[in-house]
């Protein structure tokens, strides 16, 4: 008997007639004599509905109340999932995040899990039901109800199988596994069988949605492997784990693009210590995920900083970098929504010089201008222009062959 944790996203629920596919296949691995830990998201679209909604209501909605909204999507799809299942004639308990319970921080819209308590989902477990646990959702230490961020419901499942010690964290998905780039929007995609920790987090936190970064974070911390796959198939999808030696051998994996962030940049800043903790700081005090930061070396004195945050911290950010620079005397903040990052990832990049410059080469070939470049170890992220991603993604997907499989070559 092994205990299972899967997690179906909102296409995978997104119909009445979804959401039974998904108990057909949940009551398969029951009646094998697993135990099931379902986690659920809210049904596809639910979510940004809810969002719509709460922007009708007033322009800037209070984040407590906001999350409260947010959390029923996800209620809806367990209790659901939960009467299908017992209409069936098995045994079924959805449980909210607050249920379970799964303690959160303060951090409304983007909470973090601090801890689960177990007890009652092995108690559940033990009577033989089937749990649908709630996605996206816990508590905080003061009894609030605070959601994950956007796509965390890969968290809570990861987070459960962690807690749980389950045997498998199987993620469900509408594409078959973890593609070298979007198979939407490149058709050359290929499907990994195997992907590191350290590459998927990469992917992740570069824009590639099919698993929420802290997810993967977690599933390295605590060495969860996680069976990325499709609902609607049966085929094995992709296995994230930790590095072996082969994966070392490839030089570029995957190539991830992130259109949800924007940039600011803060002209003829005074160039004395302290100016960019001084720019930095109300933003970090809000909670705003600041990305890539450059700034030029200056001769007259100033110098100009330029950084990404996501659109949808950006009139905030602009609002609060504006009263800095006032106060600093710096010359002017000026923003842009029209960007996209596009980035390479590999962790054969490691001891390989030239793949920056191929990948420089390929955007150039395409007449596309970089606008801000980083690197770490495993990837490199350059800023473009917004309407230019689809092209930048399937060129450079091609120019480094992903489409063929692991190779060496750069
Ligand atoms: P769910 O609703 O199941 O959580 P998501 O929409 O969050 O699904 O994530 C799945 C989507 O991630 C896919 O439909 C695909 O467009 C996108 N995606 C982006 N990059 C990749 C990638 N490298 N491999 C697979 N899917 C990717
Ligand atoms: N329903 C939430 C969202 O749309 C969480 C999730 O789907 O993982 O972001
Ligand atoms: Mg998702």
């Amino acid at each position: 008997m092994a205990l299972v944790v899967q997690k179906y996203g909102g296409t995978s629920v997104g119909t009445v007639e979804k959401l039974r596919n998904v108990v057909e296949r949940v009551l398969e691995y029951y009646r094998e004599g697993n135990q099931l830990v379902v986690v659920l998201s809210a049904m596809a679209g639910q979510t940004d509905a809810l969002i719509k909604l709460a922007g009708q209501i007033c322009n800037d909605p209070d984040p407590r109340e906001l999350d409260v909204l947010m959390a029923t999507g996800e209620q809806a799809s367990v209790a659901l999932f939960a009467m299908a299942v017992k209409s069936m004639g098995y045994d079924a308990r959805s449980l909210l995040g607050f249920q379970v319970a799964i303690h959160t921080d303060h951090l409304y819209g983007k909470a973090r899990i601090h801890e689960i308590d177990t007890t009652r989902i092995t108690n559940e477990l033990k009577k033989g039901r089937i749990l649908a646990v709630a996605g996206f959702q816990g508590l905080d230490d003061e009894g609030n109800i605070t959601t994950l961020g956007r796509g965390g419901s890969d968290t809570t499942a990861v987070a459960l199988a962690a807690a749980l010690n389950a045997d498998v964290c199987e993620i469900y998905t509408d594409v078959q596994g973890v593609f070298t780039t979007d198979p939407n929007i490149c058709p050359k995609a290929r499907k990994m069988d195997y992907i590191s920790y350290d590459e998927m987090l990469e992917l992740a936190s570069l824009g590639a949605k099919v698993l929420e970064i802290r997810s993967v974070e977690f599933a390295k911390k605590y060495n969860v492997p996680i069976h990325v796959r499709s609902t609607f198939s049966r085929e094995r999808g992709t296995m994230v784990v930790a590095e072996t030696k082969d994966m070392e051998k490839v030089l570029v994996s995957g190539v991830a693009y992130n259109k949800n962030e924007a940039r600011i940049t803060v002209r003829k800043v005074p160039d004395r210590p302290g100016t960019a903790a001084l720019i930095f700081e109300p933003m970090f005090a809000a909670g705003i995920v600041v990305d890539m930061i450059v700034q030029n070396t200056s001769e007259d004195g100033t110098t100009d900083l330029t950084f990404t945050v996501p659109k949808a911290d950006f009139e905030k950010s602009l609002k609060l970098v504006s009263e800095v620079a006032r106060e600093i005397k710096a010359e002017k903040v000026l923003g842009d929504e029209n960007i996209a990052k596009v980035s390479i990832v590999g962790v054969g990049m490691r001891n390989h010089a030239g793949v920056a410059q191929k990948m420089f080469k390929v955007l150039a070939n395409e007449n596309i201008n970089i606008t801000m470049i980083s690197t770490s170890e495993i990837k490199i992220s350059c800023v473009i222009e917004d309407k230019y991603t689809e092209l930048a993604v399937r060129v450079l997907h091609e120019a480094f062959g992903l489409e063929n499989g692991p190779t060496e070559d750069c």
